[in-house]
């Protein structure tokens, strides 16, 4: 392998929380190779909400000035593939690209998302990320007030309804055929005037992923501005499962507080570490495991 495709970093996810890392390495003068697949879990989304400097913008334009300014230092390159195989090697690690180029690195940095797995519902994926939403800090205030509804059962919709509760006054939980609430909730639902429908779900009925309604398998539909939604997700690369990294009980790569994953030498920090979603969460996991991949590889040359 030519020294051009030697690194000290490589970071697999060039998205926030890879950029991030990529800054705070590019700064402390490291050789980084980035390797990007281009696809950000928020990319149908209009409008990115609760970080602060960006809130209201387009995601694709955070994106686009991370990575500028990520790569005005110079020891940082991007490039646009996509990583499949990894394995140990006597100095680190190599990577290999769908474009079977091979990279190697003294460390890997994997920020590479996860997958949401959406339901095959007609008109879910078109609402996704618009009036479909998975969070009510990113986008419950741009719906408050607005006929809601939350799309999942049993503890974790009660949950979310405890929060988006506080966002409107017309909640429904649609259960989409579950009936898993106990006694308590029940009353607890009811007390708050939430709610709760079970009928399965067929169709969103929307305009350009604006909702209007929800079409059953029986019976009349149900008037509807918002839906938040949990759903479940895969990690985006099976890399880190293939070097060894644990994943936790919920699918995320285990991580310790120093971002190090349970493979020496190799970190991940983002949506693939933490149920906590969002953009700050991603460039504050970013942040801290490029200062720490930094220090490590200080520490063994020092
Ligand atoms: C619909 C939706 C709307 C959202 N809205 C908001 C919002 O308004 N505000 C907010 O704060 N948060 C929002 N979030 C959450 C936020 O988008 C995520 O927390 C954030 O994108 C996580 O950043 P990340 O870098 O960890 O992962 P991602 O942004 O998902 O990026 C992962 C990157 O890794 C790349 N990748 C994966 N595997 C490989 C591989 N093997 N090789 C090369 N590249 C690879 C992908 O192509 C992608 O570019 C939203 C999420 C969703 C799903």
């Amino acid at each position: 392998m030519n020294d051009n495709n030697h690194f000290d970093v490589i970071i697999i996810g060039g998205s926030y929380a890879g950029l991030s890392a990529a800054m705070a390495l590019g700064r402390s003068l490291r050789k980084v190779l980035i390797i990007d697949g281009g696809r950000p879990c928020n990319r149908q989304t209009p409008h990115s909400h609760n970080f602060i400097t960006q809130d209201g913008e387009k995601p694709a334009v955070i994106a686009e000035k991370a990575r500028t300014q990520v790569l005005q230092y110079r020891t940082v390159s991007f490039l646009n593939d996509f990583a499949i195989s990894g394995n140990a090697t006597d100095e680190g690690f190599a990577i290999t690209t769908r474009t079977s180029q091979t990279y190697s690195a003294k460390k890997l940095v994997f920020a590479t998302g996860i997958k949401d797995l959406l339901p095959d519902n007609e008109g879910f994926a078109d609402c996704w990320g618009i009036s479909v939403i998975h969070c009510p800090y990113c986008h419950g205030y741009e719906v408050k007030g607005e006929i809601t509804g939350i799309l999942d059962h049993g503890d974790t919709a009660m949950h979310l309804a405890s929060l988006v509760n506080n966002l409107t006054d017309d909640l429904t939980i649609f259960t989409n055929g579950q009936s898993d609430f106990t006694a308590e909730q029940t009353a607890q639902l009811t007390a708050n005037q939430i709610k709760v429908e079970n009928r399965l779900i067929e169709r969103l009925e929307h305009q350009n992923g604006q909702l209007e309604r929800i079409h059953f398998t029986d019976g009349p539909p149900v008037a509807i501005k918002a839906l938040y939604a949990r759903v479940p997700f895969v990690q985006h690369s099976d890399i880190p499962e293939s070097l060894g990294c644990q994943l936790t009980e919920q699918g995320f790569i285990e991580v310790n507080a120093m971002q190090q994953t349970s493979v020496p030498g190799v970190f991940a920090c983002g949506d693939n570490t933490t149920p906590m979603r969002s953009v700050a969460s991603a460039v504050a996991g970013g942040n801290f495991a490029g200062a720490v991949v930094n220090k490590e590889l200080c520490s063994e040359q020092f």
